[in-house]
């Protein structure tokens, strides 16, 4: 049944703002951490104080590289900071110090997957450099807003979309990949919860096939991704109910509110907003040169569209593997060790995607705190793979020792406990002789058509080798003895 919500089309963009993870500040030589003691990095240069001069941090013009990098756009090669000007408490100087007309990055795209599981590439319009405001807290103190300016001049990169993203599934799945990349550019934590990663969506609707963009919203302080979505599905409803019932829709910023999934208006966009940008006359225009750019692509990790590329192409892996294995950056990084070793990809993937994960899984822990060396699984399934163990062996009874005492190696472990399984042809034959010989009856009824008696002589052979004959050679000696 269509409903009048299938009448319409959303369109959104998101503002996604990454704090970068350097070791100071954007313009100033103070410490830029998170969880200090309020208000104590916070020197002249970040107040403001007349006379100071602030300083572009190199280190974070090659954070907004990178990304750039990452995300194939242009990188601006001259550029110059502005200043926007406007009054909040917990900003200090009055204005903040940001690029307008010159972006470092420009162009470009992230890539995501759309509901028809079809790779979809949104543009970005731009990534330019920023810095952060001081933090407003409201809840400590019944009568007083209190600020801690230590955030403020953190340095920020603000990635720009444009207006190409579908519904609240590609918003989330574009944020996902966002801070994937960070995480694995090593720029920014990508924590939302803590707001080191905040997104802004700016939402519209219109008629489908309409070919103007409806009036948008911008919603703000959503600190999780589920948020993201849950705040453009709301908005995405309220304003299909408000122009099904004959209203405009109006040009406004709007606020999430989590405790009810709602979005509340915060400020009208009309008219608002005279920032009057001007040149950051206190800072040198900056040159990004081809050759700085050039050593940067140099020093870019693996990113994880690449590697999946990688798995898929090269390894021979499944699509779904791939991308479980490059979710997360450490794991993806503890399965190119163990790759390093191993040459069963299959395998070696599995390990990490099922036995590991499901591991770490049950003990709520990250890879980062899994005792056992990706070498020490390589060697794992070097047993498995030599016929020493079989599969169940070493998922059930070495990989449970292993993590106990992770210094061990998987085949001391098995050696110790008696789990090497017989495959010396030699010995084996022996066992499937003596099998046979004690049931001789049995064996002529075989041979005249009772093949289901196979199962009888294996029994036989694994129980005279306590459980340790390899079940493949078992198997082939019987078969050879039986059709002599
Ligand atoms: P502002 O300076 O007010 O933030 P921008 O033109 O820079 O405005 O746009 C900000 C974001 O809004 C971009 O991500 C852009 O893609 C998105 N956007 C612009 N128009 C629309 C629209 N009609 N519906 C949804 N998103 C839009
Ligand atoms: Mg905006």
């Amino acid at each position: 049944m269509s409903t009048i919500y299938d009448k319409y089309e959303t369109v959104i963009g998101l503002e996604i703002h990454a704090q970068l993870q350097t070791k100071t500040k954007a313009y100033s030589s103070d410490r830029n951490e998170y969880g200090a003691t309020p208000n104590t990095n916070v020197s002249v240069v970040t107040l403001g104080h007349p006379g100071t001069l602030p300083l572009y941090n190199k280190e974070a013009v090659k954070f907004a590289v990178k990304m750039g990098l990452a995300c194939e756009s242009g990188i601006t090669e001259d550029m110059i900071f502005a200043r926007k000007n406007y009054f909040y408490p917990d900003l200090p100087k009055g204005y903040q110090i940001t690029q307008d007309e010159t972006p470092i990055c420009t162009g470009g795209y992230v890539q995501i997957t759309d509901a028809d599981g079809n790779p979809k590439k949104v543009t970005l319009t731009r990534i330019h450099l920023e810095e952060d405001a001081g933090k407003s807290i409201h809840d400590l103190d019944p009568f007083n807003t209190l600020i801690d300016l230590n955030r403020a001049g953190t340095p920020l990169i603000e990635i720009v979309s444009e207006p190409e993203i579908k519904s609240s599934q590609e918003a989330y799945d574009y944020v996902t990949e966002v801070r994937k990349l960070v995480r694995y550019l090593d720029i920014c934590d990508g924590n939302m919860e803590e707001g080191s990663l905040r997104c802004d969506a700016n939402v519209s609707v219109m008629l489908k096939g309409a070919n103007k963009f409806g009036n948008r919203t911008e919603v703000k302080n959503m600190n999780s991704m589920r948020n993201v979505q849950k705040a453009i599905d709301y908005e995405v409803k309220r304003q299909i109910d408000l122009l099904e019932q004959g209203e405009t829709i109006a040009t406004e910023t709007r606020s999430f509110n989590a405790a009810d999934g709602s979005t509340i208006s915060m400020r009208s966009k009309e008219g608002a907003n005279d920032y009057r940008f001007f040149p950051e006359p206190d800072l040198q225009p900056l040159r990004v040169s081809e050759d700085y750019v050039n050593k940067v692509r140099e020093m870019m990790p693996p990113l994880p569209n690449q590697l999946i590329k990688k798995y898929t192409e090269d390894l021979g892996l499944s699509e779904y593997d791939a991308h479980v294995l490059t979710e997360n950056k450490e794991v993806a990084l503890y399965f190119e060790e163990v790759i390093k070793t191993q040459k069963n990809y299959k395998s070696a993937s599995n390990w990490v995607t099922v036995n590991i994960k499901s591991y770490l899984n049950e003990k709520a822990i990250e890879i980062e705190e899994f005792g056992v060396e990706p070498a020490t699984i390589s060697e794992l399934i070097d047993l498995i793979e030599d016929n020493k163990i079989s599969n169940s062996v070493a998922s059930q009874k070495v990989f449970p020792l292993l993590i106990e005492t992770p210094d061990k190696s998987p085949l001391s472990i098995a050696q110790d406990n008696n789990w090497i399984q017989e495959s010396n042809e030699d010995a084996m034959s022996e066992l499937v002789n003596k099998a046979l010989a004690k049931f001789p009856a049995k064996v002529e009824e075989y041979k005249s058509g009772k093949k289901g008696l196979l199962g009888l002589f294996m029994g036989e052979v694994m129980k005279q080798s306590q459980g340790k004959a390899d079940p493949k050679v078992a198997n082939q000696l019987l078969m050879k003895q039986l059709e002599k």
